[in-house]
């Protein structure tokens, strides 16, 4: 553990920046959540990360001295080592931006940069209800579907970095359009998105539904199928298999102590867990299954604020 016993977290998304001071035990302090808004250049970006990060050490400033530096969860392919964002997916002006050395110099702290998702993985392993497992691999499921893989108490990047990239397992082959470039990705059909997207089909194609094309999110789709609405809960299900395909191939690779479900499909709760689990037990190998938990996030939004000021204060982790 670092001997300073606070750090900044910030995680950055699609959506919202959220930042915060984090204690050694997660707790959050000045907690500030901004829009991240339509420009997306790297010069916004900074001033907006600079702007959360003023605001957070401005209320703390007789203590800065205690802080022991910032990380950041961002979205994309980062080399974690070099505080690089190589490239991000939804910002494709973004190349090769060394985002921890030019956020460093501004604010005097030591600054690491994490794969959001990894963030998210590593706040859930850290602090949450299920902390310091054997191993764990966390899934967060919105727009995207998102992984983060930890073992022998560090986050697993792989070769080069882009490990845990679970919303791109090939799960049906020649299957939806994906765009990372391939072909029937976990994510084009497990994700919030690919729930609207059927929804909005079959709604276009005249079937009885009472969900409205107006007003169509995946939170929507849940509420309608919990109160058995047939084409809500077919999408919904539909959801939970392609999924349980892809955690059962996960558990046979990896036989983790533990799985996660994170992001905002992990707010329907049992409704979501239970057909989840049912599914899994199904089809994972059987020996390895009796060993393997799935449990809802415990941390939900704050997961990725806790997780990148860990990267600082767990001083085990292998950077
Ligand atoms: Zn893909």
């Amino acid at each position: 553990m670092n001997k300073k016993k606070f750090a900044i977290g910030i995680d950055f998304g699609g959506t919202n920046i959220r930042g915060g001071l984090v204690d050694n035990t997660g707790k959050i302090k000045n907690y500030i959540k901004i829009s991240t808004g339509s420009q997306k250049n790297y010069q916004e970006i900074k001033n907006k990360i600079i702007f959360i990060l003023n605001k957070v050490i401005s209320k703390n400033s007789s203590f800065k001295k205690n802080i022991a530096g910032v990380g950041i969860g961002f979205p994309g392919l980062i080399d974690v080592q070099r505080g690089i964002i190589i490239k991000s997916p939804n910002l494709p002006d973004l190349r090769n931006a060394p985002l921890a050395l030019d956020i460093a110099k501004k604010i005097e702290l030591p600054v690491v940069v994490e794969n959001d998702a990894n963030t998210i993985a590593w706040g859930e392993y850290c602090c949450g209800k299920y902390k310091n497992p054997e191993s764990m691999i966390c899934i967060t499921i919105g727009t995207g579907i998102g992984g983060g893989i930890i073992i022998n108490n560090n986050i697993w990047r792989g070769f080069s970095n882009t490990a845990g990239e679970i919303g791109h397992m090939i799960i049906k082959e020649n299957g939806i359009k994906c765009g990372c470039g391939s072909r029937g990705c976990l994510e084009q059909y497990a994700s919030a998105s690919a729930m609207i997207r059927d929804a909005e089909k079959a709604i276009k194609r005249g079937v009885k539904t009472s969900l409205n094309l107006n007003k169509l999110t995946a939170f929507d789709i849940y509420k309608a199928a919990k109160k058995n609405d047939i084409l809500a809960k077919k999408i919904f299900l539909s959801s939970v298999h392609y999924l349980s395909l892809g955690i059962a191939s996960l558990i046979n690779s990896f036989n983790p102590e533990i799985i996660v479900i994170a992001g905002g499909v992990a707010k329907a709760g049992s409704f979501y867990i239970s057909p989840l689990k049912k599914e899994v037990y199904m089809y994972a190998y059987t020996s390895l299954i009796n060993k393997t938990k799935i449990v809802k996030s415990t941390l939900g939004d704050c997961a990725g604020i806790i997780g990148s000021a860990f990267l600082i204060l767990n001083a085990d982790l292998n950077l």
